[in-house]
């Protein structure tokens, strides 16, 4: 493949680098450097298939900067991942990491294929397949993959044991998000919404705005929105507005989280829910509310959503959820955003904590998990926000001031080889 200079998602977060380049006064030999991924590795996944054939699935590993420490990024199963966006998310990666100051750089993988079209037994020789093909550039101390996009425990259970079996050692510390069972760690689960009630909480104090009775509106309630929709409402808030794909539900005086939980987990979508009334599920864009979270998809708040909107503050819980010329949008309205790359990093933080663990041999208990991660999301909050307020730049372009001015200390402390 050539490199994947055209794709959207590719286009945007050059064009964030690029931005911050400029106002940093970037060394424009470590800007050329860091619009180019390192490595992209595209693989062939030969499975066989339960009734006896043979399908060959297209698979990547992309490393975009390694400087600062292995690679990190998650592994997506999904029919229409390529290698741009896969280029597009470890160049992320890169950020992210570097944002929360975590010693990693960015990478991601991907494999093109419909995971629920496949038996288990199928998306294990997948998993495993693709495991090995990309193996040459995995490794504890070189790439550290994690779940992401209908990827879980199972799977980086499978990816653990396959380099296990092919190197004759326990590679324990080589992915993340694994089962408890085998090393995971305590909080994993819940580290995303933990992150971005952090976020949620800091913002409101910037603002002045106490947390108690605020409206807070969310869309998607499944890995990300359903435990934050909890955090919220255990935090004061009033969860006015929850979507998913089949709908959302609107409660002015407040939906009861638990029972909508329950309701959905029950086969149930939210918009069925009794406890409220339900909604065509972009209606969440149109309900007045101090908080509004998307964590659902990309690319969903554009301009003409961006002009709708009734929220006073946006927390991106999911990647990307905001087009880049919805921005602009955003600010005219003078409603503040607190970026993906900061709002959702509790994941990568927990991952971290995680590979820690694992290469010390010594597992934390739940409270030191959980302590550290609140810790780690404070200090990246108030260094977003303290460089927004120095420079005068709204909240994403301030942390990618922060994230790519760690990079170029690192790229430059190391020099160029050979
Ligand atoms: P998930 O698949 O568990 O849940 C997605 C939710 O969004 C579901 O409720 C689904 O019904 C809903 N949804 C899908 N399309 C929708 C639409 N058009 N309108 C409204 N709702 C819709 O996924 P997740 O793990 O919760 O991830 C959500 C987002 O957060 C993604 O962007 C993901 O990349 C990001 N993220 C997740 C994690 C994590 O730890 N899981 C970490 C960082 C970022």
């Amino acid at each position: 493949m050539g490199l994947p200079m055209s794709s959207a998602a590719w286009q945007a977060v050059l064009g964030r680098l690029d931005a911050a380049a400029a106002l940093l006064d970037l060394d424009p030999d470590v800007h050329r450097l860091l619009r180019v991924p390192e490595r992209v590795l595209e693989v062939a996944i030969p499975v066989r298939k339960d009734d006896g054939r043979v399908e060959v699935f297209l698979g990547w590993r992309v490393h975009h900067d390694t400087t600062r420490g292995p690679g990190k990024g998650g592994i997506r199963f999904h029919p229409e991942v390529d290698a741009a966006e896969v280029a597009a998310l470890a160049a992320g990666m890169t950020f992210k990491t570097a944002l929360l100051d975590l010693p990693f750089g960015g990478a991601k993988g991907g494999v093109r294929c419909d995971p629920t079209k496949l038996s288990l037994g199928e998306l294990e020789r997948l998993t495993r397949r693709y495991a090995y093909e990309i193996s040459p550039l995995l490794g504890i101390d070189r790439d550290v993959p994690a779940p992401d996009v209908n990827t879980d425990g199972r799977v980086m259970a499978w990816l653990m044991d396959t380099l296990s079996m092919t190197t004759g050692q326990h590679q324990g510390a080589i992915v993340t998000g694994k089962p408890l069972a085998l090393g995971g760690t305590l909080a994993h689960a819940g580290a995303t919404s933990s992150g971005v009630v952090v976020c949620v909480r800091a913002a409101f104090r910037q603002l002045e705005l106490p947390l108690a009775g605020r409206r807070a509106v969310i869309q998607g309630f499944g890995k990300v929105g359903g435990p934050l929709a909890f955090l919220l409402a255990s935090a004061g808030m009033r969860v006015v507005a929850v979507s998913d794909v089949g709908g959302a539900v609107v409660n002015e005086g407040g939906l009861d989280v638990a029972a909508l939980a329950d309701h959905v987990a029950a086969g149930g979508g939210v918009a069925t829910f009794p406890g409220g009334d339900g909604a065509a599920r972009d209606a969440v864009w149109d309900v007045a509310c101090e908080l509004l979270v998307p964590a659902a998809l990309g690319g969903v708040i554009t301009p003409a959503v961006a002009e709708r909107l009734a929220a006073t503050l946006v927390v991106e819980a999911a990647n990307g959820p905001t087009t880049p010329d919805a921005e602009p949008v955003l600010a005219r309205r003078g409603i503040p955003v607190v970026p993906d790359i900061l709002a959702n990093a509790g994941g990568v933080t927990a991952s971290y904590f995680e590979w820690a663990q694992a290469k010390q041999g010594y597992a934390w208990d739940e409270s030191m998990v959980a302590d550290r991660l609140r810790g780690r999301m404070e200090d990246a909050f108030t260094a977003v926000w303290a460089r927004a307020d120095a420079v005068g730049v709204p909240l994403r372009s301030a942390a990618y001031l922060v994230a790519v001015e760690r990079v170029a200390a690192a790229i430059a402390a190391r020099g160029l080889f050979p």
